[in-house]
């Protein structure tokens, strides 16, 4: 039953990314008016517009044009579901699934916009800060994955500080841009949320996931070193290897 709960309300949520992934690279705002068809503009009704459900009952089709609608709404439903419910499995009904819960809508927000048009909007990484540093007064914080409050402040600006380097040295030698500074305040809110520990191991992964899905293309010259990537959805997928095998990865490198 709870299970189900969370899985409505994870596709719930995930409709309501949609809309920011959508609405915020535009500069459009987030308001919650009514849905229409890109193609022939008529309203899209409430029982059209249920999450995970109305796209596969549709068949990815407007029901009064023949509008192919695009897949990644139906992704986002389903991954928020999904993500909402191992969250809830893992940690039960407790602060640190609400606290997951709020980082991982963000974190799939940013990961759509930064993939689709290479910026990390303000709107997203200060709150995403504010919520990374804020958490860490609350007395009972979960600390076998969270920092403690100088840890997260220093996790803070090490993410911050880290990226800012690599951009001025790229423009020094290569006399381009390689990051954005979108990138440095992506990480600078993943050190406050996880801590100055998990700033070099997280960029570590990220890297390493992001070479090997370029390597393909850079070996058959489709793309070469100077194509721009976008840097935010693998730091995102490199948080979410971190908090999942992180302790383990700690007790590797310190040994205790
Ligand atoms: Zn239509």
């Amino acid at each position: 039953m709870i299970f189900a709960f969370f899985f409505i309300l994870g596709s719930i949520w995930g409709s309501f990314s949609n809309v920011c992934i959508f609405r915020l690279p535009q500069d459009k705002g987030v308001v919650l008016d009514r849905s229409f068809c890109p193609k022939c503009k008529s309203v899209i009704r409430w029982f059209d517009n249920i999450p995970i459900v109305s796209f596969l009952f549709l068949k990815r089709k407007c029901r009064n044009c023949e509008y192919k609608i695009d897949f990644q709404y139906f992704i986002v439903e389903l991954l928020s579901a999904i993500t909402f419910c191992v969250i809830y499995y893992v940690y039960g009904l407790s602060v640190t699934t609400l606290l997951l819960i709020i980082l991982s809508i963000f974190f799939i927000i940013i990961f759509f916009i930064d993939l689709k048009h290479f910026i990390i909007p303000n709107e997203l990484s200060f709150p995403l800060m504010f919520i990374g540093f804020v958490k860490s007064f609350y007395p009972n914080l979960n600390l076998d994955i969270f920092p403690n409050l100088i840890n997260s402040l220093v996790g803070g600006i090490v993410g911050y500080v880290i990226i800012w380097i690599i951009i001025f040295l790229f423009e020094k030698i290569r006399k381009k841009e390689g990051m954005g500074l979108g990138d440095a305040k992506l990480l600078s809110a993943i050190g406050f949320w996880f801590g100055w520990v998990s700033v070099p191991i997280i960029i570590f992964f990220s890297s390493f996931i992001g070479l090997l899905y370029v390597l393909p293309s850079l070996i058959n010259k489709t793309k070469n070193l100077s194509t721009s990537i976008p840097f935010g959805p693998y730091l995102i997928i490199g948080t979410v290897v971190y908090i999942t095998f992180g302790n383990q990865i700690k007790l590797l490198l310190f040994n205790n």
